[in-house]
């Protein structure tokens, strides 16, 4: 093995050499290579600074380098780093009780897994078995994580390449998206009635008895933060009752504040059977997810095993992580602070949008937030259309280029910007960040016709 130089190029080569990084072809990768992060920045190892508009994976909502996480998890650690998850600890049963108190009232029990993708498994399992029905509908502009099942639950393109061996008994169905809707509607109202309309349809030609779930992510992430228009939800659930259905909220992106509301799904006061989460449960600091279940299914397996098991489900580390991160969202008030940020982010939007003529569409609750950019606002014609290859992404990549140049780490896909900070930002920091989108925006505005 050669030797270099220094740390920094050390470091590089051992990553690129000996390690594989997602969704990526391999070669002509340049990853930052972070070093420190504090609040909303991170330095990488030149030490270039760089304010994070995407809280990494939209998870780390309490902002880097709370040392009260870890100090909770160094506590753990030297009290009891693992026990089998057979046993009983203070951290989980903390961590339970706390997740029963802020999700709504029918959600009574948690089991635990190690990220989002993993919930998502074990919500199908758990629908398929007390159902009795094989089915599951979600929708096509959708990602619920990237192990097999979760991937084929998912829409989105990223399972095109294992396509050939997917979960089967999935059927999607096209979302509500307003801005671009399936069925021209006028208003969000009508998109909501048509869209779950055609869900209804769907299901009774795939006859509704085998239909175990239907999976909703609480509110949209990756897919461009797609908003359910106003009634989608409820007419949804309706269809679940009218059919013994079982309702399941992907909150894994949505949940944890980023919406101002503890979860996406609270905002349409609408009863879900299931809901997982990860992400902000621990806000990034360890891995962890869970599933709640609604008390019925809770006591389905009072008489029943549960046909459920992990290695390190309710790692006691990663629950204390979590019981700490829940207890820094309350102590900070950053539900109150995402209200309030998404507010002045809107009105910061609403003016760039007169300057920038690139931006199509700007979607947002709390700081769950999306720019859209299109070539022309009356066509409608993505800057990069949903799946673009290579050659469709050249305006996208420089606008990406240009904002990591200028000192941001922000999540871009297509013809989409993301703008999800952490939950503890100010104003300054988000007029910070604007600046750098705005200048970055005048790339694209350059190809608007
Ligand atoms: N569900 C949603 C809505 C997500 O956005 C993601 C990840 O981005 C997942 C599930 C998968 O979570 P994980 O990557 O922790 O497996």
């Amino acid at each position: 093995e050669t030797a270099f130089d220094t740390d920094k190029e050390q470091i590089l080569h051992d990553n690129l050499d000996h390690t594989l990084f997602s969704w990526s072809k391999q070669a002509g990768l340049n990853p930052i290579s972070a070093e420190r992060a504090e609040g909303v920045y991170l330095w990488d190892r030149d030490g270039k600074r760089y304010i994070d508009f995407s809280s990494q994976l939209m998870n780390v909502n309490i902002g880097h380098g709370n040392q009260r996480v870890t100090e909770a998890v160094a506590a753990q650690m030297r009290e009891l780093s693992y026990v089998y998850p057979g046993m009983i600890t203070k951290a989980r049963g903390d961590l339970g009780r706390k997740l029963a108190e802020i999700t709504p009232a029918n959600l009574t029990k948690a089991f635990f897994t190690l990220g989002g993708a993993e919930a998502i498994e074990n919500a199908i399992k758990l629908a398929r078995v007390y159902t009795g029905r094989h089915k599951i509908v979600t929708l096509y502009q959708s990602f619920h994580g990237a192990s097999y099942g979760a991937m084929s639950a998912g829409g989105d393109p990223r399972k095109f390449a294992v396509d050939s061996q997917a979960m089967p008994n999935v059927v999607h169905v096209e979302n509500p998206y307003f801005y671009r809707c399936p069925w021209y509607s006028a208003t969000p109202e009508e998109c909501a009635e048509r869209a779950a309309a055609a869900m209804e349809r769907i299901i009774g030609y795939e006859n509704p008895g085998s239909v175990a779930a239907i999976i909703l992510e609480g509110e949209s992430g990756t897919s461009g933060c797609i908003k359910y228009p106003p009634g989608y939800w409820q007419r949804i659930r309706e269809i679940c009752d009218q059919h013994g259905i079982l309702l399941v909220a992907d909150e894994v992106m949505s949940g944890f504040g980023r919406t101002g509301k503890w979860f996406g799904s609270d905002h349409h006061g609408v009863k879900v059977d299931l809901m997982c989460m990860a992400k902000g449960i621990t806000a990034g600091y360890l891995p962890l997810g869970a599933v709640m279940v609604d008390e019925k299914i809770a006591h389905h397996f009072d008489d029943k095993p549960l046909p459920l098991g992990l290695t390190y489900s309710a790692h006691p580390v990663s629950c204390a992580a979590a019981v700490a991160v829940l207890d820094v969202y309350e102590e900070e008030n950053l539900l109150e602070n995402t209200v309030q940020m998404g507010r002045y982010l809107d009105e910061r939007i609403c003016d760039l949008m007169g300057q920038h003529p690139s931006i199509g569409d700007w979607r947002n609750t709390g700081l769950f937030g999306c720019l859209e950019l299109v070539k022309n606002r009356q066509t409608k014609e993505p800057m990069a259309p949903w799946n673009a290859a290579p050659s469709q992404m050249e305006v996208m990549n420089q606008v990406m280029a240009k904002i990591r140049e200028l000192g941001m780490y922000t999540f871009v896909r297509w013809n989409y910007i993301f703008i999800c900070p952490p939950l503890c930002i100010t104003k300054e920091e988000l007029d910070e960040g604007l600046a750098i989108i705005s200048e970055a925006l005048r790339i694209a505005d350059a190809h608007v016709h």
